[in-house]
């Protein structure tokens, strides 16, 4: 029997796998892909890259990997996270093209049973879950997708072989960070950008650029105080944190803030001041600054019109980076579909029916995004203490200790889990964090232990995390941060919104008390 199985061989599994070998735990990790990467390993669109700076979206342990650009395209990414296998020799642990199907505990035993997609079944004491929190597609069910002519994508799927658009007429839905990034990268290549919105999104300047060399030794020189800082922030990135509340300040301040915040790029925009996502007044002054940039970037009124959110808060969908995005819209071989007016009918061998016209397409992309956070997970069947599916357990929405951990599925863990602050924050950041914490605990407890969330730990810690959104302009919005993107899907907002520092000292404190709010057993 092994000590651990780590389903999923992304930047969390890796990393995973890697600090549990040097707690001297037997690991294996199954991946479905290929190769390890995760994200990086399926997300091959064009334009695919990262919204954070890649000196920041990089392990904080790894030295000496020269990054050309600020927001490294998804190639390079894929490449370090190969380089970083190959550094500590990960590959050996790692078993690729294998789906976990199911994974049972045995209560008499103490440990967990895997079942992977080629019939196998894997024990191990402990369970780790790295799956991603975007990782399990989204695809919506058009009527007629079945009779389309040509080939459709996800983004978030792409073939690994090469999807040639040049000259293709090519049908995108969805305007989400994934849209976003792979329109302006097709438009000019394919024959013609037809573009199916159903809500326009807010998206500012990521400013890419080439990396300086200076600034990245620097950055490399000062790592580990870089690392401190970013632990201990609320988001985990480096940029700056405004102390001031927006509506505290004159109307004058507050454009040359955001304006300061536009031309830096980044994921910084809405972090100058306190209260962008406290108050709606706060909210429409910053979110009023990004409509006037769309309208004038877009020359045609009507189209800018369309692609200008209305009536709907900055920041609470996740912001999304971009490289010319909105000027995109002025060339003529792109055209907009507002959804809202012209809902897609039907899919038929040519293209996409609306009510007024068939959009004609020899490719369909959807960009359609996924069923975040706990999908992945329960793509899978687990199935805990008793036999109870995970399933049935999140039937009203996901509940967990600290993100980690859910009563009644002992000696498993969720690797940025719904709970823990995850996709609101620098994942890398969070990453290592829970993988330090899952490794130290199971380096305190040893091979032989049980340990499982206690049900009133998992309830408070649910309730805290309910509270904080409900305190902050989250509690209102639809997105897939609670679901709202997958029709009957339970509504729950799944991040914990307290930051990065304030978590880390908590998952802290419960680990110096002895696993507080944990039930802690020994096998016999
Ligand atoms: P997303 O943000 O969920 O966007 C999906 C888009 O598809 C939305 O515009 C959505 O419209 C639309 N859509 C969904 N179902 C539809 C349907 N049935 N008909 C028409 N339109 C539909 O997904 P994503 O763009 O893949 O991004 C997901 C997350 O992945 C991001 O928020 C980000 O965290 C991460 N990501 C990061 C990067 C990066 O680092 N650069 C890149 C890509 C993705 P509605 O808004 O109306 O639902």
């Amino acid at each position: 029997m092994l000590d651990v199985i780590v389903i999923g061989a992304g930047f969390a599994g890796m990393y995973m796998l890697h600090r549990l070998r040097a707690a001297g735990l037997r690991t294996l990790v199954l991946e479905e892909g290929g190769d390890v990467g995760g994200t990086w390993y399926w997300n091959r669109y064009p334009g695919a890259r990262c919204d954070v700076e890649s000196l920041e979206y990089s392990y904080s342990f790894v030295r000496g990997w020269a990054w050309s650009e600020r927001y490294a395209a998804q190639p390079e990414i894929l490449d370090y996270a190969r380089h970083v296998a190959g550094l500590l020799g990960l590959r050996a642990d790692i078993r690729f093209r294998t789906r976990a199907e199911s994974a049972f505990y045995d209560e008499a035993t103490g440990s967990w049973t895997v079942t992977t997609g080629d019939g196998d079944a894997l024990r191990a004491r402990f369970l780790v879950t790295a799956v991603g929190c975007l990782s399990a597609a989204n695809v919506p069910d058009l009527p007629g997708l079945a009779s389309f002519a040509g080939p459709t994508y996800h983004t978030g799927r792409w073939p690994h072989e090469d999807v040639d658009l040049t000259g293709r007429r090519v049908a995108v839905i969805g305007t989400g960070s994934s849209g976003i990034q792979l329109i302006p990268a097709i438009a000019g290549r394919a024959a013609h950008v037809t573009v199916f919105q159903r809500t326009p999104g807010y998206s500012t300047p990521a400013v890419n650029g080439p990396l300086d060399p200076g600034h990245a030794r620097w950055f490399e020189d000062h790592r580990d105080e870089l690392t401190r800082r970013a632990r201990s922030s609320p988001g985990g990135f480096l940029v700056p944190y405004g102390t001031r509340a927006a509506l505290d300040v004159t109307a004058g301040e507050r454009q040359a803030e955001y304006e300061r915040r536009w031309t830096r790029g980044g994921v910084g925009f809405l972090t100058g001041f306190t209260d962008l996502l406290l108050s709606e007044e706060a909210n429409e002054s910053a979110a009023e600054f990004v409509r006037a940039k769309i309208r004038a970037i877009v020359t045609d009124p009507a189209t800018a019109g369309r692609l200008t959110p209305k009536d709907q808060p900055i920041g609470l969908k996740r912001l999304c980076l971009d490289t010319g995005y909105h000027a995109t819209y002025n060339r003529p071989d792109v055209s907009l579909v507002d959804l809202r007016e012209t809902p897609i009918e039907e899919i038929v061998p040519t293209g996409l029916r609306t009510r007024d016209t068939v959009h004609e397409a020899d490719v369909i992309v959807f960009a359609t995004g996924y069923d975040a956070i706990t999908g992945a997970l329960l793509a899978m069947d687990l199935r805990g203490r008793g036999g109870i599916r995970l399933r049935d357990r999140w039937a009203g929405g996901p509940t967990s200790y600290l993100g980690l951990a859910v009563a009644g599925f002992p000696n498993l863990f969720t690797i940025t889990g719904p709970g823990s602050p995850s996709v609101l924050t620098n994942m890398m950041v969070s990453i290592e964090q829970h993988v330090e914490w899952i490794a130290d605990c199971l380096r305190d407890l040893g091979p032989h232990a049980v340990i499982e969330a206690l049900p009133d730990a998992e309830s408070s810690w649910t309730e805290q995390v309910r509270e904080l959104a409900d305190f902050t302009l989250y509690a209102k919005s639809e997105s897939w941060y609670s679901g709202a993107n997958i029709p009957g899907k339970q509504r729950v907002f799944m991040p914990y919104l307290g930051g990065v520092g304030n978590y880390r000292a908590e998952c802290e404190r419960v680990a110096a008390n002895d696993y507080e709010g944990f039930l802690r057993t020994r096998l016999p």
